[in-house]
């Protein structure tokens, strides 16, 4: 087993870390790869943070167990494979078998800090001056960790609102409740309308729940192009998810492990098994210290920092979910790395940073979204009349063997500017616009033109080629 120190082995470190998340992960071990002397405080004995425990990692293993079963409930009778009765998640079954991967990607951490050098400090993290880092053990023991620079890099935690506001809420769960479900549920409500409550409404309907989203406006993702609202929105109701519109939960009543009813403000009462929160995360940052040492928080308690990860306070900086912009690993991961080439690299990279425009995102709908750049609003609010949308919908060659009522839709939409038709923007929906969307964000961070795209040779029979030969 990898060491977990419990008491500091140097009088100053060159970097100390708080937070072994994404962020954290990927800036001391870049430190640490310039021979300096790095420690990690993680508050818990898994390093991974939110996405490798509860987030990215077992919600996509889920997708994919989610996905299979479409594919054999609703797409292998249509190939004619025959004798395969009903097959049925065993969701019982799966959750400690994905559990164990997760623990062997705890390991892997791990055996990369001793590797390179990396201490993993267990404990909260506290700062107590710009340059000391206060360290509370599992056993309530504490102890200092000095250093020059220290990079705050805690993450964040799901909303769930208090009683005082909605009575009954604390009967639900949050994300991190999802990934404890021992069962699967029969019956669950899922209250927002973002990438979390359409991602795992999406998972619990495709293995059979019955699922209720409660969402505050008439679409699903809210802040991503119309088109893709337009899309999934409708589809999701087609193959059975109940969306209640316009609804705001006033009360939950019941037992947690019983039967559970929602009650919304245009009168519905919806009985459940669970009901879980996606409404939003927050900052981790209660209790570190930060304020007390001028660290600036904004109005939602998210780090204020600059371009380069400087946060208020000189000497400590703040990376991912924590900084409140753009709350995904690679970019957790890719701002800590150049952090570190910044504070410890090469001269050639003083002055690196992450840029955070065309920053590419999927979210794991059924079917998959993939989006990079502007929507059109906020392409039409930039540049006005010089913008010119290229749309085309169609449905992949895949669902020509497949009942009607199963072909999911495909939509691809381009967003370009001027006389030069430079792409500002990719939205995709349909099948395989996860995996697509990786080189279309090279494409656009490259500056790419509508006659790029053009001139590129299409790769056939794929979706990916309805971006040339019908745009
Ligand atoms: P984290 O990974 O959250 O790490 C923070 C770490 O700090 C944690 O380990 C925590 O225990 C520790 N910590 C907190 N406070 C202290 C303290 N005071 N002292 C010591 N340690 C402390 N992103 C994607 O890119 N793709 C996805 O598919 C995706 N899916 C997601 C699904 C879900 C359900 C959720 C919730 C998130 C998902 N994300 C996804 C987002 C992604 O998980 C986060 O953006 C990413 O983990 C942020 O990394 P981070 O380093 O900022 O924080
Ligand atoms: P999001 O910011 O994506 O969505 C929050 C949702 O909550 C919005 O749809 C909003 O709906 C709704 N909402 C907010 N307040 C309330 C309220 N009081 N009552 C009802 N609904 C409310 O947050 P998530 O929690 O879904 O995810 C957090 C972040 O994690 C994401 O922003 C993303 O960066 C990251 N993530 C990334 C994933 C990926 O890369 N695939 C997957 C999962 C998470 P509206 O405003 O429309 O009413």
């Amino acid at each position: 087993m990898p060491p977990i120190y419990d008491k500091p082995t140097t009088d100053k470190y060159d970097y100390v870390v708080i937070g072994g998340g994404s962020g954290g992960s990927g800036s001391s071990r870049r430190a640490a790869s310039y021979g300096k002397k790095v420690a990690v405080v993680e508050a818990t004995p898994y390093l991974g943070g939110t996405c490798v425990n509860v987030g990215c990692v077992p919600k996509k293993i889920m997708w994919h167990a989610a996905d299979l079963q479409d594919k054999i409930t609703h797409h292998a009778p249509g190939y004619k494979f025959t004798g395969l009765g009903n097959p049925q998640f065993d969701w019982a079954a799966f959750k400690p078998q994905r559990d164990a991967y997760i623990r062997r990607l705890n390991n892997i951490y791990a055996n990369n800090f001793a590797k390179e050098g990396v201490e993993f400090h267990e404990g909260f993290g506290r700062l107590t001056s710009p340059n000391s880092v206060e360290v509370k053990r599992p056993d309530g023991q504490t102890y200092t960790l000095h250093a020059d620079n220290i990079t705050v890099a805690v993450g964040g935690e799901p909303i769930i609102p208090s009683d005082d506001k909605i009575p009954g809420a604390s009967l639900g769960i949050s994300s991190d409740g999802f990934f404890d479900l021992t069962e699967q549920p029969k019956r669950v409500a899922v209250i927002g309308a973002g990438y979390i409550a359409v991602e795992l409404s999406g998972i619990f309907h495709t293995l059979g729940s019955e699922v209720h989203m409660f969402i505050r406006g008439e679409t699903v993702l809210r802040t991503f192009d119309p088109s893709l609202q337009e899309v999934l929105t409708p589809w999701m109701e087609k193959t059975g998810v109940n969306i209640h519109r316009k609804s705001n939960v006033t009360k939950v009543e019941g037992e947690r492990g019983k039967t559970l009813t929602v009650h919304t403000d245009t009168g519905e009462k919806v009985e459940v098994d669970v009901v879980l929160w996606a409404i939003g995360r927050k900052a981790s940052t209660q209790g570190m210290g930060l304020e007390e040492l001028g660290v600036k928080l904004d109005k939602k308690g998210d780090i204020i920092v600059d371009e380069y990860q400087n946060s208020s306070v000189k000497g400590i900086y703040a990376i991912g979910d924590v900084q409140g912009k753009w709350l995904l690993t690679p970019v957790a991961i890719a701002a800590g790395r150049r952090l570190s080439n910044r504070l410890f690299g090469p001269p050639e990279l003083k002055d690196d940073k992450l840029s955070y425009d065309d920053i590419p995102t999927v979210v794991f709908s059924h079917p998959p979204i993939g989006t990079v750049g502007l929507t059109e609003p906020q392409a039409r609010e930039k540049y006005g009349d010089a913008v010119k949308i290229y749309k085309t919908s169609f449905k992949s060659l895949y669902f020509s063997m497949i009942e009607e009522e199963h072909k999911e839709p495909t939509m691809y939409k381009l967003i370009v500017v001027g006389p030069e038709e430079r792409v500002v923007g990719v939205h995709l929906i349909g099948q395989g616009s996860d995996e697509a969307m990786q080189g279309f964000a090279v494409a656009v961070k490259m500056g790419a033109r509508k006659k790029d795209l053009d001139n590129t040779v299409a790769i056939h029979p794929t979706s990916g080629e309805g971006t040339y030969n019908h745009l």
